[in-house]
């Protein structure tokens, strides 16, 4: 089936992208900033908390700085050390390869969305997308006001949303969903440069600097646990604080938030990245597994290529729809899928005493195993 382009001509969207966190918002900007109607739906009303680790590599920053998406008003934090340390305590310290830095999603995303809107995205906040149904050649998608959309092309950039992988029926959706994400802001004394990744039973603990002398504090924990200990307090007390440095981190730590920022019900299960005929991209296509650092890069990246994708085949005149999902695909296997596959056997290291103290003692003696699992994670900087 052939389309041709009708910007802001007919109640039929050209473009509607679900969810705006990184991969939605990036993808929206570029595509509207190259002539075409965009709207965006996102459930929540901008700024808000969410749960990241908030440190970017730079493997985006070339691309970011590029197209004028960093907010140049915040001094972002630059990160060149990793360290990292066994549930017992045992450290290793490493420079990064590339390094990275750190801003708040408060901060980056509602900076992307005031773009968004400045540039003319029809930005829809506080909506829902409760169900998209794709029929002959266009979806309506359901919104939780009562009201439908009809759309020619539809971005999945939902994140790790599982209400919306259910009623799209995705496979991975029957696969347990064991974990927690927990996050905190906190001012501590800690350097600057450093990012460090604390294991736990169970579980991770990632700690590094964001903007206006803040620190991130997030970790990955398991649902099971949560439920066994009854609350987060009486979990992290019974595991996250058992490694020292968390211990010391928890302990003479300012904490900002009042309460944590908590997420469950997530999965680092495979994903596709065309599903129903929606183009899906960042979490909703796969999630990273956080240790790598690099999810945000991933989503960002992501929605570089399912823009270009889009655009290439509207420069052409005619929209071939089989032909882009063929197209996406493919470049989204090749650039993301080995990455997410060594972030979930890495994960697999961690998180029991037995391996986690001999990976640690393995990276200390070879510190070459570490810096391999990095390239593999990793991408090249793009623009
Ligand atoms: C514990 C933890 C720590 C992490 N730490 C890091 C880190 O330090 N560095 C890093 O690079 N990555 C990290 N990540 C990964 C990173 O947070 C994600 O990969 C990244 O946020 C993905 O961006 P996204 O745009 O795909 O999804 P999100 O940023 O999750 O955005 C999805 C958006 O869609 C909206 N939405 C969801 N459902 C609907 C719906 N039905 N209708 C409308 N809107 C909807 C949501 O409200 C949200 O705003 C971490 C992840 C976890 C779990």
């Amino acid at each position: 089936m052939v389309y041709g382009l009708s910007k802001g001509v007919n109640v039929l969207k050209e473009i509607v992208v679900i969810g705006g966190g990184l991969a939605g918002l990036v993808s929206a900007i570029l595509l509207n900033r190259n002539g075409l109607e965009v709207t965006l739906i996102e459930k929540k009303t901008y700024p808000f908390h969410r749960v990241c680790g908030e440190y970017i590599s730079n493997e985006v920053r070339p691309f970011l700085e590029s197209h004028q998406l960093l907010p140049d008003h915040i001094e972002t934090s630059k990160i060149t050390q990793f360290e990292f340390t066994s549930i017992k305590g045992k450290s290793l310290s490493l420079p990064l390869d590339l390094g990275g830095f750190g801003i708040s999603r408060y901060v980056l995303d509602e900076h992307l969305a005031s773009i968004a809107k400045q540039e003319g995205v029809d930005v829809r906040e506080k909506t829902t997308v409760s169900d998209a149904v794709f029929h002959e050649d266009s979806f309506t998608l359901k919104l939780n006001n009562g009201e439908e959309i009809e759309a020619k092309i539809v971005i999945g950039a939902y994140g790790k949303n599982a209400n919306l992988d259910k009623s799209l029926k995705r496979s991975f959706t029957s696969k347990r969903a064991p974990f927690i994400g927990v996050k905190r802001h906190i001012k501590t004394d800690f350097p600057i440069d450093k990012i460090a990744l604390h294991n736990f039973e169970n579980g991770y603990c990632g700690i590094s600097a964001i903007e206006s002398d803040k620190y991130n504090l997030c970790y990955l924990g398991s649902r099971a646990d949560l439920r066994q200990y009854g609350n987060l307090e009486a979990m992290e007390a019974a595991t996250v604080k058992r490694n020292p440095h968390l211990k010391d981190i928890f302990e003479n730590s300012e904490m900002i938030f009042e309460k944590p920022e908590v997420i469950n019900e997530f999965t680092f299960a495979p994903k596709t990245a065309v599903e129903n005929h929606i183009l899906m991209a960042g979490d909703s296509a796969g999630l990273i597994t956080p240790l790598c650092g690099n999810g945000m890069a991933l989503a960002i990246h992501a929605a570089k290529i399912v823009s270009e994708c889009i655009l290439d085949h509207y420069k052409k005149g005619s929209l071939d729809r089989d032909t882009l999902e063929k197209k996406y695909s493919n470049q989204w296997q090749q650039l993301f899928a080995k990455r997410l596959w060594v972030g979930r056997q890495t994960q697999k290291l961690f998180g029991s005493k037995i391996t986690s103290e001999l990976t640690v003692s393995l990276m200390q003696n070879s510190k070459f195993i570490a810096k391999a699992i990095m390239k593999q994670t990793h991408g090249q900087p793009f623009d």
